[in-house]
């Protein structure tokens, strides 16, 4: 591991002053001189394995006081971008109203790391690829623009099958952002300007020519919170993987129903473990706005989101079992009790 130079800072402005200082415009926020820290389950891992170079890094921990609350409001919830996976997964209100939520960060990772990790930081993750996480592998086009991409015919098991180029496969490992896509939940950004709010699908950014920008964020912006208009109780996030515990989504949907008498008024779907960003199916959505659902046209709506898919070598069982889990979960938020 490289010596690097620690910060603490004690309130936002503080934050921002000390990440943008050492960031430029041409450096993506992800290779930023100077990193956050949150919880640091990601991004002291990704520093060991000198995959991330910091020279400084910047303890926000100190903001929690202001960016950690969970706060329900007649018409609307507000997650502080620094309140733990753990305590919002266990939070009445969220499992109450917004199960999708709740599931998403229950199903993540392992109870040790939800108790430490933040929801800003789960968001920001990045790709759990083996060969951008192996530095002995040159190839990487994320971790080293122009090098290639040794996933594309390496082992690509795990890759993406939606949203690639044929510059990067990786696959978006996280799984709370999907159900604040499906929720049409927006983000708020800090940075010196002040603050302001973006819808969550476009916080990250498809790979494209340049895989190593992975967000829209500009330098020294730090997410300060996540908001999500309405109440969504008939909703839910299946995830399916290699074990059930301790691992990352091979497939996963987040969906979030409005029926009405049978009919479905209004539908979110997201998809999670398939693209190489938080993906939104919109396809699905228009197929099964005011149809009257049933387990037949959950299955034809879910074929619908994968049309557009790329399979490689080792990952084109991802289009089948995607296909079943859109519409298992589908099948589960319709038939849920709430
Ligand atoms: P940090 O490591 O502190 O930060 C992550 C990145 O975000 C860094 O680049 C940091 O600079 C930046 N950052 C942090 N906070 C902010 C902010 N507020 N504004 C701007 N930038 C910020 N996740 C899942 O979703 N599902 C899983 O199944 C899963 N399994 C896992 C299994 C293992 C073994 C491990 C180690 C992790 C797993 N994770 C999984 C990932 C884990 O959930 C993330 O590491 C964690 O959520 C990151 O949060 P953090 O607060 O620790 O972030
Ligand atoms: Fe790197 Fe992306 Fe290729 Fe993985 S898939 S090796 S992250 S360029």
């Amino acid at each position: 591991m490289r010596s690097f130079s620690y910060q603490r800072a004690t309130d936002p402005s503080a934050a921002v002053q000390a990440l943008a200082g050492a960031a430029t415009n041409n450096s993506p926020l992800t290779e930023a001189e100077s990193q956050p820290l949150a919880g640091g389950t990601t991004l002291i891992d990704l520093m060991k394995l000198d995959v991330m170079r910091p020279r400084t890094v910047v303890d926000i921990n100190p903001l929690a006081a202001q960016w950690s609350a969970i706060d329900l409001f007649s018409d609307y919830l507000r997650l502080g971008a620094m309140a733990r996976m753990s305590d919002v997964a266990d939070n009445p209100d969220v499992q109450r109203h917004y199960p999708v939520i709740a599931d998403a960060l229950k199903l993540a990772a392992s109870p040790q790391i939800r108790n430490m990790a933040t929801l800003g930081g789960n968001v920001l993750q990045r790709t759990r690829c083996s060969y951008f996480r192996d530095v002995s592998y040159d190839a990487c086009n994320k971790r080293n623009p122009g090098s290639g991409c040794a996933a594309m015919e390496g082992f690509n098991r795990t890759h993406a099958v939606l949203g690639t180029s044929d510059q990067c496969i990786a696959s978006y490992p996280g799984d709370f952002a999907q159900a604040l896509i499906a929720l049409n939940a927006s983000v708020e950004v800090t940075g010196k300007s002040g603050t302001r709010n973006l819808p969550f699908e476009q916080l990250h950014k498809p790979p494209g020519r340049s895989p190593q920008i992975e967000t829209t964020l500009a330098p020294g912006e730090l997410i300060s919170g996540f908001l999500i208009q309405g109440h969504w109780p008939r909703s839910v996030y299946l995830k399916v993987r290699d074990r059930q515990s301790y691992e990352f989504a091979l497939a996963s949907a987040a969906v979030a129903l409005d029926v009405q008498d049978g009919f479905v008024r209004d539908a979110r779907v997201a998809l999670g473990g398939v693209a190489t960003v938080p993906w939104r199916a919109r396809e699905v959505e228009i197929l099964l706005k005011d149809q009257k659902f049933d387990d037949t046209l959950a299955r034809r709506v879910a074929e619908a989101a994968f049309a557009a898919a790329t399979p490689r070598k080792h990952n084109a069982f991802k289009i089948k079992l995607g296909q079943r889990v859109v519409a298992r979960a589908l099948h589960q938020a319709a038939t849920m009790e709430v």
